[in-house]
């Protein structure tokens, strides 16, 4: 249902024409919101480093194409092994992305905290990071980069 546009009698949500006064409703499409946000598990697959790294590249592109603005990559936070090695290496790919300004912000997940200017700068831009704050701050495992 929804509200005539004129009159706000009740009608049919697929109503083209008011039933209490005969107006015609604007055809208004649902419009679809935005993801803004998306995470890229980096850890599914269990990815060597180089495979990780191409994934990481199609996410990028991908994200650029679709409208996204913020990646949350999670690389996992090992500190040896394929778990580390993914990590380090996808930091050292997205700082130096950074550098050559592909991207805008690189933040990594130790330092996304409220009390930190990016973290600060982040959730105030992008509603969609709300709902993982607590499980995200100062989580190793992660890192945002901002499109
Ligand atoms: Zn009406």
């Amino acid at each position: 249902m929804k509200d005539c546009e004129t009159c706000g009698n009740e009608i049919a949500a697929t109503a083209g024409i008011c039933r209490y006064c005969g107006s015609v409703q604007r055809a208004t499409p649902p419009r679809r919101p935005r993801v803004k946000v998306r995470t890229v598990n980096m850890e599914s697959g269990r990815p060597t480093v180089e495979e990780g790294l191409e994934r990481l590249q199609r996410e990028i592109a991908l994200a650029r194409q679709t409208g996204v603005r913020v990646l949350r990559v999670i690389h996992g936070w090992g500190s040896s092994g394929t778990g580390g090695r993914l990590r380090t290496a996808c930091r050292a790919y997205l700082y130096r992305e950074l550098k050559a300004r592909h991207l805008k912000a690189v933040v990594p997940g130790d330092d996304y905290s409220r009390a930190s200017p990016d973290g600060r700068d982040l959730l105030s831009r992008y509603d969609d990071l709300r709902s993982g704050e607590r499980s995200d701050t100062q989580n190793a495992g992660i890192t945002f980069i901002e499109l």
